[in-house]
């Protein structure tokens, strides 16, 4: 096992967890429910506010905290998807916002009052390629009219705010690929009504994302955040912590299914002894374990770069891609012990199951995590 830090967050964490069992995500996933009262259960227990410096009514508490929070939840067989966003959107903020716009927003989603969960980057006709975002921000006197698309946006319904990235300047009229974008701190209170609309989409798993149609709607210019055009730059410098906090949930998910699996694998009797005695159960599971604790040390390593203000890219993305393969390991390998009962929604493999499936794809997929390592790692020619 490699060494957990932050132990009295995760017991904490763990507490609070106990109070929200399989029967309670079950009951969501069959009616495609948003985990109100789970998220407000994070949020008064100051979970969510975790990584807001202590000045603007946070905890000031470093990346690895952080990790451990949302570990300890997946580990605990709950989802913190519903809720996690608002732990990185927030770093936007801290990071490339005034210290008016920190000064008016962090305290109130520090306290609860305001929820910054809404990530409005992905477009229909984007996709990975973020650069070609096709949705506009038009400066019109103190305002910026925003008008398009964005797909798979999280959470919007269950947001007051959302990082919104929409291009400034045409891409044809940039000096540099990577400018024209700008970032923009949307209040969905407002937009609601003047002409932004949120349609759900329905998945496999119960995620609560939507699409998000943006008509004319007026955003004040003083909720640009940072400098026009430089907005790419600004979501880039966030995605590593992204990376990070996706991994420990996977590693949280991977502990989960190792758990259960093992436990079953003692207990079940075929042919008269526990389905465990057999090298063909136990070594699948002992095999989940060894990927679970080598992606470990990476998220680990990972967060260590980051909190030490290293260049961590190559790491964070590692960490993402290293630890979402674990938890679908695991997880394959966790409905496999389980038989026929691994299928029965009642045991909450199934749920788990389908619901770790998504960090191969989002928030970025597997191929582009190698492209990644593959171009500024090992120095191959880019791809794309
Ligand atoms: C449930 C869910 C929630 C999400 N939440 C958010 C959110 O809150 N906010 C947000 O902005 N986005 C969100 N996303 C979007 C997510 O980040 C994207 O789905 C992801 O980045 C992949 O983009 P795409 O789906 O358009 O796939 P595409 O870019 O169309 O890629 C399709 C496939 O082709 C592969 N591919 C593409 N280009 C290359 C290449 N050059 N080389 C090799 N393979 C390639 C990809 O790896 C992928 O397997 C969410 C997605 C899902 C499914």
């Amino acid at each position: 096992m490699t060494r957990e830090t932050h132990s009295e967050i995760r017991e904490s964490v763990a507490r609070l967890c106990a109070g929200f069992d399989g029967a309670y995500w079950r009951d969501l996933d069959s009616r495609m429910a948003y985990p109100a009262e789970f998220v407000a259960a994070l949020t008064a227990g100051g979970f969510l506010a975790a990584m807001i410096p202590q000045a603007f009514g946070g905890s000031g508490l470093p990346l690895s905290a952080a990790v451990a929070i949302l570990e300890e939840i997946h580990r605990a067989g709950c989802n913190a998807a519903a809720a996690h966003a608002q732990m990185y959107t927030m770093g936007t903020l801290l990071r490339h916002g005034s210290e008016a716009q920190k000064a008016r927003w962090l305290p109130e989603i520090a306290a609860g009052r305001l929820r910054l969960q809404a990530f409005g980057v992905t477009e229909p006709g984007s996709g990975s390629d973020t650069l070609s975002l096709a949705t506009t921000a038009r400066r019109d006197g103190d305002l910026y009219r925003v008008s398009g698309q964005k797909i798979w946006t999280s959470r919007a319904e269950h947001s007051d705010l959302m990082i919104l990235l929409a291009r400034t300047t045409p891409r044809e009229a940039v000096a540099r690929k990577g400018e024209g974008l700008s970032v923009f701190l949307v209040d969905m209170r407002d937009a609601l009504m003047a002409g932004m609309t949120i349609r759900p989409i329905r998945t496999m798993m119960n995620h609560a994302t939507t699409e998000v149609w943006f008509d004319d709607v007026p955003v004040p210019a003083e909720n640009r955040i940072g400098e026009e055009g430089q907005g790419f730059r600004y979501i880039l410098s966030g995605m590593n912590a992204e990376r990070i906090l996706i991994a420990a949930e996977c590693i949280g998910d991977a502990k989960w299914f190792i758990a259960k699996a093992s436990a079953y694998a003692r207990e079940r009797q075929v042919f008269g002894r526990p389905i465990g005695a057999n090298q063909g159960i136990q070594f699948p599971i002992a095999k989940a374990h060894a990927a679970t604790c080598a992606a470990e040390l990476m998220v680990h390593e990972a967060a260590r770069a980051y909190e030490a203000g290293e260049p961590c890219a190559p790491q964070a993305n590692m960490a993402k891609m290293l630890a979402a393969d674990a938890a679908w390991e695991a997880a394959n390998m966790c409905l496999q012990t389980h038989g026929g009962f691994g299928f029965a929604a009642d045991f909450d493999i199934e749920r788990k199951f389908r619901e770790t499936r998504l960090y191969q794809v989002a928030p970025v997929s597997t191929n582009l995590i190698l492209a990644h390592i593959a171009e500024h790692v090992l120095g191959l020619p880019r791809s794309y």
